[in-house]
């Protein structure tokens, strides 16, 4: 059967999204088409607006409102600029936000450094860290990088960049499950990972 180009396109689409099969994009493409007019086109509006309604922090490169320069947290003048939380993604910060008991800083990478998937260091915010850190007034840097390979190797290499500035460096301690993400830690180990932070070398 050959269906509608309306429909395949969404289907291929939907198809594009991680997590999401042939079968699964079919479902929610049928779903849309039998769903309330006002469903499809608050769907489609929200999307249209996902990039063109927001950018990257210019310091931490935290998503925020495209209207501005700074993210809240970098704005605020109630956090702590001495120290410097750096996470893999956006949704680290909020990770580490909902334990709340955070007041710095952060610093977003874009990722983490995956030599098979060709993520190189130029790849990741890494030189604009080093620089935030020369400039001066931080105190502490934690890296909190995945518990993965990838994030252990992005924490080793980070460690090696912030030497010699005069910077604590620490890493979150051990507890977060192996190979996990920290956006899926639950609130209190994540909190113990970070109370029980441990110098870098
Ligand atoms: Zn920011």
């Amino acid at each position: 059967m050959i269906l509608p180009a309306p429909i395949q396109n969404l289907i291929n689409a939907l198809s594009r999204l991680p997590g999401i099969g042939p079968k699964t994009a079919s479902r929610l493409t049928f779903f849309l088409l039998n769903a309330p007019e006002d469903l499809a086109g608050d769907l489609a509006e929200a999307l249209q607006t996902l990039k063109t309604g927001t950018r990257r922090c210019s310091v931490c490169f935290n998503i925020t409102n495209a209207g501005q320069e700074l993210c809240e947290i970098c704005a605020s003048s109630e956090r702590d600029g001495k120290m410097i939380c750096v996470v893999e993604e956006p949704l680290d910060v909020l990770a580490m936000e909902r334990i709340g008991s955070y007041q710095g800083h952060y610093h977003v990478l874009n990722g983490a450094l995956s030599p098979i998937e060709g993520i190189g260091p130029d790849d990741l915010t890494i030189r604009e860290l080093v620089e935030r850190v020369r400039a001066g007034g931080v105190e502490e840097v934690i890296l909190a990088t995945n518990p993965s390979l990838e994030g252990d190797a992005t924490a080793m290499y980070l460690g090696r960049q912030l030497t010699g500035l005069g910077v604590r460096v620490t890493r979150l301690a051990r507890g977060l499950p192996v190979g996990g993400d920290l956006e899926y830690a639950d609130q209190s180990t994540l909190l113990r990972a970070l109370s029980g932070r441990q110098d870098m070398g």
